[in-house]
């Protein structure tokens, strides 16, 4: 279980990547999983576009770490604008090709930023039913989004949990979080999991900030708040990246180790497919690449 019994236990990340538009994008993409593959993450989740906008890129990005990684992944799914027996039919694509763990979630209106979701009539309705959808084709792993400062459209605490515990009692066997820098706020929605009876590993969704104000901005819209001293520490660095990055990288890794003093000690990270800020965070954190363990073991043997 991921906490809270074994206080600074060994940190295991996972990273989430989006699918990408462009040849350009595609390089990005991939330079930034070489990097970070030796990091031996336990699985690398790989978003999914409103609409299945993405659908097919995303599949092919599944389908490359399947055949050219040693990583698991995990495909994302939403709700959005099919009928189930569509996406019964991607799930279904996934399976044959290897896929063993989904993200579900029901994701957003089409409509636009702020407007209800209005689920279609031959479709799944939300994250709960589509996760019961998987667990009828397959006994996959199945992780689904938590939200330690409740999810925007939920009128209060209780209705988010209550939507947490449907997806549990579906077949949800994580939770990842949706991004926070407050570690008190989480630990304090934990508690409150546990108190409704919810036992399946909460692990942290962690946002390295690449740009204070653009995340500033997304932050608003997803409900998670900004801490006065963390606009402080970023405050004057909107045209000094370099300075931008380091504090970036002390502010996150304190965050982890904290939350890793508290018990935590598994964490997805939202790399927004940039390798080099996750990756120093991650050296911060303690881990090494593998390739270079087994070859420190190699010359210790010898
Ligand atoms: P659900 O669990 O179905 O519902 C979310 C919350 O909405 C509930 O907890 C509840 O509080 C409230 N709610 C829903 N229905 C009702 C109702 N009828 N009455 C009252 N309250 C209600 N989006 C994408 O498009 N693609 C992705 O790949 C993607 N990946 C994500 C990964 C993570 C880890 C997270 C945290 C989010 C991700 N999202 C993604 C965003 C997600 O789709 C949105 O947050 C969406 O608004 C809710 O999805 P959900 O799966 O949490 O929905």
């Amino acid at each position: 279980m991921n906490q809270p019994t074994n206080p600074a236990a060994p940190i295991r990340v996972s990273f989430e990547f989006f699918p990408p538009k462009t040849e350009k994008m595609e390089e990005t993409l991939w330079a930034s999983i070489q990097r970070l593959a030796p990091l031996s993450p336990s699985f690398v989740s790989v978003t999914y576009g409103a609409g299945g906008s993405t659908r097919e890129r995303t599949h092919q990005t599944i389908k490359r770490l399947l055949t050219e990684t040693d990583l698991i992944p995990a495909a994302h799914l939403t709700c959005v604008d099919a009928s189930r027996e569509d996406i019964d039919e991607v799930i279904r694509e996934y399976r044959a090709t290897g896929v063993k763990h989904f993200v579900a979630l029901r994701g957003d209106s089409q409509a636009g930023v702020g407007k209800a979701w209005e689920g279609r009539e031959d479709g799944y309705r939300n994250a709960a039913e589509l996760t019961k959808g998987l667990k009828a084709i397959d006994d996959f792993e199945i992780s689904v989004a938590a939200y330690p400062e409740k999810h925007p459209e939920s009128p209060d605490f209780s209705t988010d949990i209550d939507f947490l515990k449907r997806k549990v009692d579906n077949g949800a066997t994580r939770a990842i979080t949706q991004f926070f820098f407050d570690n008190d706020i989480f630990e304090r929605y934990v508690e409150r999991v546990r108190r409704a009876g919810i036992y399946i590993p909460i692990v942290p969704g962690i946002a390295p900030i690449h740009d204070f104000t653009k995340i500033a901005r997304f932050a608003g819209a997803c409900g998670t708040s900004i801490p006065a001293w963390l606009a402080d520490r970023f405050e004057g660095l909107e045209s000094d990246p370099v300075t931008h990055s380091h504090v970036a990288a002390a502010v996150c890794s304190d965050q982890v180790l904290d939350l890793n003093k508290r018990g935590f000690s598994d964490f997805h990270f939202y790399t927004m497919n940039r390798a080099d800020l996750v990756y120093s965070i991650c050296h911060i954190l303690g881990l090494r690449p593998k390739a270079k363990d087994e070859a420190v073991a190699r010359s210790e043997a010898a």
